[in-house]
């Protein structure tokens, strides 16, 4: 894909996927203009990249449908400076869109595999994103707290790490569980101690949250 393909690609799927469905925040467009999805993505799936869906990354995992992207980080409200925990790391395409929106991002992805790839990617892009092979329902306390924490697999809690290692101010973007296999986007503003302000929006499907880490050979059956 030359450089003026991907960059109509991805206006394309800007102006189709996203403004059309309701994000507004410039912010957000401008990045998702801005990063190469289709560097994130396995090389038999470049054609697909820019494609109003999510797609396989490996390990049973996927890179979520770009609009979910947008809308997740448009919930966190994403300024300069700000500070962004991910929980899921995955290809390390949303970590993409904090940094390039000027956040500084710890990323944590439970699967060794999936984390030695992103951290590449992110760093050929000229990305600092911390990631880090962690159990992600942990948090990650030694960067705590955070202005912004976006959970990017179905959880079906709101884990008290989470909770704790926000500050005051800050939101949680997550997909919770409401029944199997549906989740839905729930934002969580911290007002006081114990004080939250809760607000639902999108239904979606996410892969889950699991526990534990994976440490894998990098070259086993990437792709299962
Ligand atoms: N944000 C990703 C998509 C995430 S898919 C992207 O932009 O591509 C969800 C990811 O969460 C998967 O890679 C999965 O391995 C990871 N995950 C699931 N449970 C986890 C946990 N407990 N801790 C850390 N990562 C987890």
């Amino acid at each position: 894909m030359t450089h003026l393909d991907w960059r109509k690609e991805a206006d394309f799927m800007v102006a189709t996927q996203i403004e059309s469905r309701g994000v507004r925040d410039k912010h957000v467009l401008a990045a998702m203009k801005r990063v190469p999805r289709h560097l994130f993505v396995f090389p038999e799936y470049i054609s697909l990249a820019y494609f109003d869906a999510p797609l396989p990354i490996g390990k049973n995992q996927t890179i979520s449908q770009p609009y979910m992207v947008a809308r997740m980080t448009e919930l966190l409200r994403v300024s300069k400076g700000m500070s962004v925990l991910e929980v899921g790391t995955g290809s390390g395409y949303q970590a993409a869109i904090l940094a390039e929106m000027g956040a500084s991002v710890v990323s944590l992805e439970r699967i060794e595999f999936l984390a030695q790839r992103a951290e590449e990617v992110l760093s050929q892009l000229g990305y600092s994103v911390m990631v880090v092979v962690a159990d992600g329902r942990q948090g990650y306390a030694p960067k705590a707290p955070y202005d912004g924490i976006l959970v990017t697999a179905a959880a079906d809690i709101v884990e008290e790490p989470w909770q704790e290692q926000l500050a005051m101010g800050g939101r949680i973007v997550l997909p919770l569980s409401i029944e199997p296999g549906l989740q839905r986007l729930l934002v969580m503003e911290k007002k006081g101690e114990g004080l939250w302000l809760e607000n639902w929006y999108d239904y979606c499907r996410f892969v889950p949250v699991v526990s534990g880490i994976s440490k894998q050979e990098i070259h086993e059956n990437n792709d299962t």
